[in-house]
């Protein structure tokens, strides 16, 4: 049916299914199971011999509608949702991993990912193993024995580091690891891993997929022997099951994601290349500025540097605070990828429980500020953000 379509018209209408009634939006499914016409129905369909839902922590037509226009528009084989971007996460590693397995993740990661990584596997009896994101070398000393899972974020949150993934995926690859990306910060609208080598890609479609600050979501994209036989096993004997309401929260986000994307991303480039001259300012940290160490890489692998900057405003906790505290327009939030400019202070928020020596070392200092991009008139945010940097 999709057939040759190009990504806008995908995230318009890809994977609608439309009920008996003919209705224009996809219908909202709010069930929690189905009836069939006979019990011989019911043994054939939970015995995979007839087609049908069944019950909706195993499947339901409007989370299938978002799955399947979500796959396409990443050019995977399938997708799965769950509930949130950490069930995503958990679900992808969890689904694949036993005692004895070894898994190498990318650092920084995002907070709750750095403890599943550093706290949670490790109870279970596999050994991880961290490595610095842009550390070439690193990646390849750590793949150059075996190991089961790579898990890697990039741009990374919060300091928008990169990973060359086509680089790591050769060499998981070789060491026989599946790739994991999670790839919540660039979307598949600027980038996809699963292009680049990846096995999977995992989101939180919580940020710019919703992107209006509305409902949680996660989201697993690869291949469909794996999320048939591996992960969806995992997903409806454990549960993490995304609610129907939210699947259609998200379909409708789906439909302004590349719109959404541009306008803040371009709106991110302005910002970032007037923050780099800014005399309250010591570091700006965007992909899209020549001055990123890893500018190339996000040339390479990214179709653009996204909506997202991270700011060094020197002064430790007090002077970033004291920034966050004079804003107005922009909000202070945990959150991003919302149509509302947001501003967090990593280091006592989303890595707060990161211990403090290994936030340091990942950069994720006292003084830096984690800014999302929102769809404001820019010239409004750059008056809020002079006034509240105000050297
Ligand atoms: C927010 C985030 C998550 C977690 O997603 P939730 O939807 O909040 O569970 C995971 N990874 C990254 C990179 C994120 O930004």
């Amino acid at each position: 049916m999709s057939e040759g379509w190009r990504l806008r018209t995908r995230l318009v209408h890809g994977g609608a299914a439309r009920s008996a009634f003919g209705e224009t939006s996809e219908a909202i499914f709010l069930t929690s199971g189905f009836v069939y016409a006979s019990a011989e129905e019911a043994e054939a369909r939970v015995a995979d011999r007839a087609v049908g839902y069944q019950y909706t922590r195993i499947a339901n037509p409007t989370v299938r509608m978002l799955e399947e226009r979500f796959a396409q528009l990443e050019g995977a084989e399938d997708c799965a949702a769950v509930a949130t971007g950490m069930a995503a996460v958990h679900a992808a590693l969890f689904c694949q991993l036993r005692a004895g397995a070894r898994v190498v993740a990318s650092a920084p990661l995002f907070g709750a990912c750095q403890w599943i990584v550093g706290d949670l596997l490790p109870r279970f009896g596999v050994e991880t193993a961290l490595v610095r994101a842009a550390d070439r070398e690193g990646w390849e000393r750590a793949l150059a024995r075996p190991a089961d899972v790579v898990l890697v974020e990039s741009p990374a949150n919060p300091t928008l580091e990169l990973v060359d993934i086509a680089h790591v995926a050769r060499l998981a690859k070789e060491a026989g690891a599946r790739l994991v990306v999670d790839n919540a910060f660039a979307t598949p609208w600027l980038q996809r891993p699963l292009e680049l080598g990846a096995d999977l890609s995992v989101y939180s479609a919580t940020k710019l997929i919703d992107g209006q600050g509305r409902c949680l979501g996660g989201l697993v994209a690869g291949g469909s022997a794996f999320i048939k036989d591996t992960l969806r096993p995992y997903i409806r004997n454990t549960g993490p099951t995304l609610s129907p309401f939210n699947a259609w929260v998200l379909l409708k986000g789906l439909e302004t994601l590349g719109l959404r994307v541009e306008t803040q991303q371009a709106s991110a480039q302005r910002i970032a290349a007037w923050l780099a001259e800014h005399p309250g300012v010591e570091e700006v940290l965007y992909p899209g500025l020549a001055s990123h160490p890893q500018a190339e890489v996000a040339r390479r692998q990214m179709s653009g540097p996204g909506t997202m900057i991270a700011i060094r405003v020197g002064g430790g906790r007090a002077r970033a605070f004291a920034a966050l505290n004079r804003l107005r327009l922009v909000k202070i939030s945990n959150n991003l990828g919302d149509t509302r400019s947001l501003a967090t202070h990593p280091a006592t928020t989303t890595h707060a429980k990161v211990p403090a020596e290994l936030r340091e070392k990942l950069g994720v200092s006292e003084d830096l500020i984690r800014l999302s991009v929102g769809l404001e008139e820019v010239e409004d945010l750059m008056a809020d953000l002079d006034r509240a940097l105000a050297p």
